[in-house]
């Protein structure tokens, strides 16, 4: 069992032999004001393993604070509706140029079929990613979202990524706010705030020089806020950039933050290498540490702390254990099922595509945890009460979080 008052003695124990940097991080904790920048970039590059432990217990602390012992999950499926893509991204692996062999455009009725199956299995939210094919119109979008929403009405659709939307907007000669309005309008509920990688230009000329810029990404999101469309914020780490970058980043998410609240959570995305263009760049690194790993965790969770209240990690990019650890970082969130995942698997990602409740439940259960399985926007649909293991998947509906 995790006790709130237990971790803040041992903060209180170990800050007596740290640095008065972690010190100082933990008196703002545990006086409720947020960090700044430099603390952030503190967290980032710290290597002292006590005050490390200082600065995983003020995570864990503030995910405490926030979500209580509970971790959630969602039951999803991604539809990757086609994987044709004029942006050529270095770090992708999934994609292919128009007149590519291995191009695809999903027939309609078998976006309806994956629909209904995943319906069938207890899905709760429809995951719509392609890349940015040029013979795709308007048209086929709508129809993307009508059957998802004939198939059942009560199915969320987080669809269509920020370089999508502008992508898009630009062929139909559209504002990026009036196209928005009409997927809206066809059923769309929340964008996934993908394509952010580092939002940084000089990086973004190098991992992705034909995606959208900074500012374009900024532009497509606050529209998308203040629409009353939310959406999720990204970052994928362990490439090309550095710390400073990454603070840049989460700098600029907390911002929008403070004047949107369309933010449900920040997701951990970090860079899977193995079959991508990328790691043949000479200072490109492997993907991130696992110690780096779980500084991003501490940094994310204390630094965009009380704005963004969901830090979510994904068990397919990180494998299961370290995911599982990660919750233990100021994590509180394993993301979805799945059920499909191309994108990362494509990059060379050694996890399965699937993970049933059973495992989500096992996994988090394991280490004292709660596991709770949300809808996209954090409301609570079944609590699984820790015990035997036998009676841990009868569940119980409708609760809320409490600390
Ligand atoms: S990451 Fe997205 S935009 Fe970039 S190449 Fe892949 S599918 Fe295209």
């Amino acid at each position: 069992m995790i006790y709130i008052d237990k971790i803040v003695r041992s903060i209180e124990k170990l800050c007596k032999i740290s640095s008065s940097e972690a010190f100082e991080i933990a008196e703002k904790v545990l006086s409720d004001k947020e960090i700044d920048e430099k603390d952030c970039e503190f967290i980032l590059k710290c290597d002292d393993p006590i005050d490390l432990e200082v600065l995983r217990l003020c995570a864990l602390y503030l995910k405490l604070k926030t979500s209580g012992r509970y971790v959630t999950f969602i039951c999803n499926r991604n539809i990757n509706f086609t994987n044709i893509c004029v942006i050529g991204c270095l770090f992708c692996n999934f994609s292919v140029p128009p007149g590519h062999p291995s191009g695809y455009v999903m027939p309609l009725s078998e976006v309806e079929r994956r629909v209904r199956e995943a319906w069938s299995r207890g899905a709760v939210e429809i995951c719509l990613q392609g890349g940015v094919n040029p013979t795709l119109r308007l048209d086929y979008y709508i129809s993307l979202l009508k059957i998802v929403k004939k198939v059942d009405n009560r199915l969320h659709i987080h669809a269509f990524s920020p370089q999508e939307v502008h992508s898009l907007a630009e062929r139909e000669n559209l504002k990026v706010r009036d196209l928005l309005k009409i997927l809206k309008e066809n059923g769309l509920d929340t964008i996934p705030g993908t394509a952010a990688e580092i939002l940084n230009d000089d990086i973004r000329k190098i991992i992705c020089p034909r995606k959208i810029s900074v500012r374009e990404w900024i532009h497509v999101i606050t529209t998308a806020h203040s629409l009353g469309i939310r959406s999720t914020c990204t970052i994928m780490y362990g490439h090309v950039e550095n710390v400073e970058h990454i603070v840049q980043h989460l700098k600029i998410i907390r911002d929008i933050q403070k004047e949107t609240h369309g933010f449900t959570e920040i997701v951990l995305l970090p860079f899977v290498h193995h079959n991508t263009r990328l790691r043949k760049l000479r200072y490109c690194r492997p993907g991130s540490s696992s110690l780096y790993d779980v500084k991003m965790c501490i940094a994310s969770r204390i630094y965009l702390y009380p704005y963004v209240t969901n830090v979510q990690v994904s068990w397919v990019k990180l494998g299961r254990k370290l995911a599982q650890y990660l919750l233990t970082c100021g994590a509180n969130d394993l993301g979805g099922t799945l059920m499909e995942e191309n994108i990362s698997h494509a990059a060379g990602a050694f996890e399965k595509e699937y993970i049933t409740r059973e495992e989500f439940v096992e996994l988090i259960s394991s280490i004292g945890m709660i596991p709770a399985e949300r809808d996209t926007l954090y409301n609570i649909l079944r609590v699984y009460q820790s015990g035997n293991n036998s009676s841990a998947l009868s569940g119980t509906t409708g609760s809320s979080l409490a600390i």
